[in-house]
């Protein structure tokens, strides 16, 4: 044995081998007898021999053996040795020196890492059978066997008479599969031609010629009928191309062309290779050599009208040996088929192409061979190509290639169509190959595949699903690729799994990332279209397939992270904050400049999707704060807070929202302007510099309706919602314990920070106000416990009469449920874990103050736990809603406006016209520096309270202050909302406000408009406001000045507001920063449009319009003024002598009086006006007045109406003057 093993040395003498070598030799001996030798036979000597022999040839061709005739460095590796224990890529080269694979090496480049060399010696059979089964698992797929496994592989060049033999692979690499993917198969790359162990004895060619026909008569005899009868004949030429294999369920094939030497270009036949045995020959066809194959038989391909050629299962792939062959003499004078397919009905006819829009684009047929320099994604078949082509697999079926096209692979790509400018945010040219060319590997990468994560290679199947069952074309493939891609890094893997957002799409289990692309996909690419045709893809001439014809993709939508939304958001408020356009000339003229800067402090922008390009598409994971109490969306990058309606004018209620994926185009992105600025005055107001400190306050709002609402899979859903893991009560497996209780909520308060008792046995350190909120309502029936998956009955009450009536404490992190509590809805109140007597009935550890149980009516109170939970109850015994009349309790019109403060709870729905931050004046706040004037200032609401049976909206101002600031979302102009228990109060001069309260409650009930269209002011007679509260509270009239009461011009400190005649500040120890003086102007004049009369104030630059001036003799007016610093006249009436503060002689003072009596004044106008008054002193009108008056001797007494008040907001001339002429008096 050790003779047979020993080695020869040159001179030929047997040397006895080294302890080492003999080591080796055993190791080897053993080796080839388990693992090469039929397993269970006695050690084969001569196959031993012949393996030693064949290693040791090689080792030595290397040429530098380092003085060892034997690898003693190498060991043998069997295949399962390898897919059990190497767990990393690596490569082995017997044949190669070190510097051999230093130079392969080199190839990797300074950014890849060569595959590390291992030495391993693999030996094993190369065939096309995966396992013992016979044919049936035949797919065209070559392996490594041994006696332990067989292993995937990938041979550049097969020879096909290499199956079944016995071989080493002296150079090869393997490639585990990836470390998460324990079910996947590693796979070999067999990098030079295997050395045969046993070498085989060369079969001599045929003894005969071979008859064969040349691909023009092949051709030809395919529209002959009967010719072939019996006859399987041989086909010799040239291939000139091969199609992708394709795998379908139910068979594999390949198409495979051959053309004549010297036949023209057209002439070609196509042969169909389907037999399972002969798919393998797919790998060692080769363009451009010569072929013969035996025994073929026509065809004709099911639902086509041609024939084709096919195999037969004694076909055979020969290399085609001009000497082994002789032309086949046939007779073709036959008739010719009735269908003859040659002239093919040409799709794309020119009629076609006529109708086709200009847009369309013809993609190239080209062939192409380069270096795979990139991967741009695994799963989508997305590859860079010689660093600026992007090759696109997608489009073949290439489970195999995936494995191996990684950067360094070198690819020959035949009959590839090439894409140039497909839009949708791919730059690069794009190949793509269909069915009808073939992918050929021409060259091995030497690289290691990157450390592919598991996210890396998911959604292969979802991809493949977008291109064979949506058919998408190329454009919007690539779009959707890198689309999901998108939606993959904003929420996985914390809101969501990779898995689980690019899974499969299967009917009963919808793709969570292909239903947040369906709405765009189903415009672009409505689904239904017609599926691939292979045969036809492959076969038919001219060539047509899903990659001919493409348009340029117009980017459809973005999928912006939250946190980019945000930025954005806030970058474009900031950039179209201008103070001058917030405070338009002339108005901002006559501010001071402590109205200038509260008229600055806030404002808001809303942002629309579609202003965006391209249009922005919003999509994150619902959540409810249990820090802030608000609802959030989140993805990977942030949240941003949002307020949500289920639909116009309905609340949020249904708490199963939370952690479901929302994905709408509808929305409005709003962005708070709070600004700190101190403007000295107007013409300062494009001097950044006066600006101290900005803010924003940026979220969202939608209606749920508009939205995509996607439930996440359940497992998850704790890590999507606010709730910490800890909170998150660990429920045992089984059926959950649980118990719960119904109530109605009647009444909820505001969410805010209020004092509690500290529990008995918690931290007794000084409590710290917390945030929370209080509920109100009463339980329907008693607790139940859950059975199997439904409810309990309920369990029997201890006293059916005692008072069912309880207030709910949400502190800590159960506020998370705020924004889903509403008055008038049922909620279930569950509690988890084992049942516990009486968990709903006593007021637990919590304490409310004795007084706030009294105020809410109710007996007990209930802490709710954090780990409770809560669900909106609907069935027949609940309706989801409430009754929409009883829902919103409104204080009627009347009772909100009188004057009583019997009842100073009000509530009501009302629009909201204006919002500005006001503070406590008049100290300047640039004087104190810090945070003092924020937690001083007020949010003042200005809105028109809406009355159902009333056209006309009161106005009211609604103050909200610490601690209810800053205001909850959604208290935007134009917004409407249901405001409840606002506490009215009742101001010096009468009026009528409001003030937030803890027990307020409130509902926004639609968002502000998304265009604001200004409905013009009702045109009403005056008589008109004299019927209460009927009467709109903004409207215009044609009507008569008829005198001017008084006018007053003054020019004041724009600081302080005292008089500055000279421009001067006269305020006692003035220490005014800046000596800046405004001009400030007021009249007040009778106007009557026939019906009633009316006294109307105007101000400041409607003084000016009102006194007929044009803007510079209004300046020059004023100018004129500054010198004294104020001109105050009165008019005691009509033709009455005027009292001037100014003696009556002054030029100025002459002119005014002159101008104040003359028609340039006292003339028909159109004025538009409001209410001077906030509605508490209109509406309870005063009766008609008995007035005396004198005339002559006479003394009359007669009923007069209380004069109207209005304040102007505009004075225009009427357009048509005579068509006031039937209401004026004349003067
Ligand atoms: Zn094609
Ligand atoms: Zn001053």
């Amino acid at each position: 044995m050790e003779r047979c093993l020993g080695d020869t040395n040159q001179a030929g003498s047997v040397r006895i081998p080294f302890p080492q070598e003999q080591a080796w030799l055993e190791a080897a001996q053993t080796f080839i007898h388990e693992t090469l030798c039929p397993a269970g036979s006695d050690p084969d000597v001569q196959l031993t021999q012949s393996v030693i022999d064949c290693v040791k040839t090689t080792w030595l061709s290397q040429g530098k053996n380092q003085g060892f005739p034997l690898p003693l460095s190498y060991s043998f590796v069997s295949v399962q040795d390898l897919k059990t224990h190497q767990n990393l890529p690596c490569c082995s080269h017997l044949s190669w020196s070190s510097s051999a694979y230093q130079a392969w090496a080199q190839e990797a480049g300074p950014n890849g890492t060569p595959l590390p060399r291992e030495r391993l010696l693999l030996l094993g059979t190369l065939t096309d059978l995966s396992g013992d089964l016979e044919q049936e698992s035949r797919k065209g797929d070559l392996y490594v066997k041994d006696n332990t496994g067989v292993l995937i592989c990938e041979l550049i060049d097969l020879d096909l008479s290499w199956l079944g033999h016995l071989f080493l692979f002296p150079s090869w690499s393997y490639l585990p599969p990836a470390r998460w993917n324990s079910s996947g198969e590693g796979h070999l790359e067999l990098l030079s031609a295997p050395v045969p162990v046993c070498p085989s004895t060369t079969s001599p060619g045929p003894p005969s010629p071979l008859p064969v026909l040349y691909p023009e008569t092949a051709s030809r005899l395919l529209r002959h009928r009967g010719k072939l009868r019996g006859v399987q004949p041989n086909l010799a030429g040239k291939l000139v191309r091969v199609s992708a294999l394709v795998r379908s369920q139910k068979k594999a094939h390949f198409v495979l062309s051959l053309g004549g030497g010297s036949s023209p270009a057209g002439s070609h036949v196509s042969i169909v290779v389907q037999i399972p045995a002969q798919l393998v020959w797919h790998r060692a066809l080769w363009p451009g050599r010569s072929y013969v194959l035996t025994a073929l038989r026509v065809v004709r391909i099911r639902g086509h009208c041609y024939r084709v050629w096919t195999t037969s299962p004694s076909s055979h792939l020969l290399p085609l040996k001009p000497e082994c062959v002789r032309e086949l003499e046939l007779e073709l004078d036959g008739p010719l088929l009735e269908a003859d397919p040659a002239p093919l009905p040409t799709p794309s006819s020119s009629q076609d192409g006529d109708r086709e829009p200009a847009l369309i684009r013809h993609s190239t047929l080209l062939s192409y061979t380069g270096k795979v320099t990139g991967v741009l994604s695994q799963p989508a078949g997305l590859y860079e190509v010689d660093g600026q082509l992007a090759l696109c697999l997608a489009y073949q079926q290439f489970h195999s290639l995936r494995k191996v096209v990684r950067p360094g692979v070198s690819l020959e790509l035949q009959d590839v169509h090439l894409l140039q400018s497909v839009g949708g945010g791919t730059r690069r040219p794009v190949l793509a190959p269909c069915l009808h060319g073939a992918i050929l590997l021409r060259g091995f990468s030497c690289q290691k595949p990157e450390n592919q994560s598991f996210y890396q290679a998911q959604g292969a199947s979802l991809f493949e699903q977008l291109v064979w069952e949506r058919q998408l074309g190329l454009p919007l493939y690539l779009w959707a690729t890198r689309a999901l891609e998108e939606l993959a890094c904003k929420l996985c893997p914390h809101m969501l799994r990779h898995h689980q957002l690019l899974q499969h799409s299967s009917p009963g289990n919808p793709s969570l990332g292909l239903q947040l692309l369906a709405p765009v996909l189903d415009v672009l690419a409505p689904p239904g279209s017609t599926r691939r045709n292979a045969h036809k893809e492959i076969l038919e001439e001219p060539h047509h397939c899903p990659l001919q014809k493409y348009t340029r993709l117009q980017t459809p939508c973005s999928f912006p992270t939250l946190t980019t939304l945000k930025e954005e958001g806030r970058c474009r408020a900031w950039a179209a904050f201008d103070p001058k356009t917030l405070l338009p000339l002339p108005e901002s003229s006559h501010l001071t400049s402590c109205q200038l800067n509260q008229r600055v402090s806030w404002s808001w922008l809303s942002l629309l999707p579609a202003t965006s390009h391209p249009a922005q598409i919003l999509i994150g994971v619902l959540a409810a704060s249990s820090h802030k109490g608000c609802l959030q969306l989140r993805d990977k990058s942030g949240s941003l807070p949002c307020l949500i309606l289920a639909k116009h004018c309905q609340p949020i209620t249904d708490s199963r929202f939370i952690g479901c994926l929302v994905r709408t185009e509808k929305f409005q992105l709003v962005i708070e302007r709070n600004v700190r600025s101190n403007f000295p005055s107007y013409k300062e107001l494009n001097m950044t510099g006066f600006i101290q400190k900005q803010q924003a306050r940026v979220y969202i709002q939608f209606f749920l309706a508009d939205a995509l609402i996607l439930p996440v899979p359940r497992p998850l859903l704790h890590s999507a919602t606010s709730l910490t893991p800890q909170a998150e009560p660990t429920l045992p497996d089984g059926p959950h314990i649980e118990q719960s209780r119904l109530f109605l909520l009647s009444h909820k308060e505001a969410l805010m920070k209020r004092n509690f008792c500290v529990p008995p046995g918690a931290n007794p350190e000084v409590p710290k106000p917390i945030l929370s909120f209080c509920v109100s309502g009463s339980w329907l029936g008693g607790t139940q416990r859950k059975e199997g998956t439904a409810w309990g009955p309920p369990e029997p009450k201890g006293d059916e009469n005692k008072d069912q009536k309880v207030l709910l404490v949400f502190r800590g992190s159960s506020v998370r449920w705020f924004e889903f509590l509403h008055p008038g809805y049922v909620y279930r109140l569950v509690a988890p874990g084992p049942p516990t007597p009486l968990l709903f009935e006593e007021g637990g550890p919590s304490c409310i103050p004795q007084r706030a149980l009294e105020l809410a009516g109710c007996a007990s109170c209930l802490t709710v736990q954090d780990e409770w939970t809560l669900e909106l109850e609907s069935g027949p015994d609940f309706p989801a809603g409430p009754d929409t009349s009883k829902a919103l309790p409104k204080t009627s019109l009347d009772d909100l406006l009188s004057g009583n403060s019997s009842d100073s709870l009000v509530s009501f729905s009302a629009e909201i016209l204006s919002r500005t931050l006001c503070d406590p004046l008049p100290a300047p706040f640039w004087a104190k520096p810090g945070g003092t004037r924020t937690s001083r200032a007020s949010v003042k609401l200005t809105v028109a309270v809406e009355a159902a049976d009333c056209q006309s909206r009161p106005h009211l101002d609604i103050y909200i202050k610490e601690p209810h600031l800053p205001p909850p979302l959604g208290l935007l102009p134009g917004a409407r909302v249901y405001f409840s228990q606002l506490e009215k109060k009742i101001s010096r001069c009468h009026n009528i406000y409001c003030c937030f309260r803890p027990s307020t409650y409130l509902q926004v009930l639609s968002f502000p408009p998304e265009t604001t269209i200004s409905a013009p002011l009702p045109h009403i007679f005056l008589a008109e406001l004299l019927q209460g509260g009927r009467a709109p509270f903004q409207a215009s009239a044609s009507c008569h000045i008829v005198s001017v009461f008084s006018l007053q011009l003054l020019w004041v400190c724009a600081h302080c507001t005292s008089l500055c005649p000279q421009g001067r500040c006269t305020r006692q120890g003035s220490t005014c920063p800046t000596q800046t003086s405004v001009s400030q102007a007021s009249i007040r004049l009778l106007v009557e449009d026939g019906t009633a009369e009316a006294v109307v104030t105007c101000r400041n630059h409607h003084v000016a319009t009102a006194l007929g001036l044009c803007p510079s003799e209004w300046t020059s007016l004023l100018e004129s003024v500054r010198g004294p610093g104020k001109v105050a006249l009165q008019f005691t009436g009509p033709g009455a002598q005027p009292e001037s503060s100014a003696k009556v002689d002054e030029p100025l003072t002459l002119f005014l009086r002159t101008l104040c009596t003359s028609f340039s004044v006292l003339r028909p106008v159109v004025l538009s006006f409001e209410l001077e008054r906030k509605p508490s002193t209109v509406t309870p009108l005063e009766p008609p007045r008995l007035q005396r008056f004198q005339c002559g001797e006479l003394t009359l007494l007669t009923r007069v109406n209380p004069k109207i008040r209005l304040s102007c907001l505009s004075i225009q001339e009427p357009k048509h003057p005579s068509s006031l002429g039937a209401f004026s008096l004349s003067c």
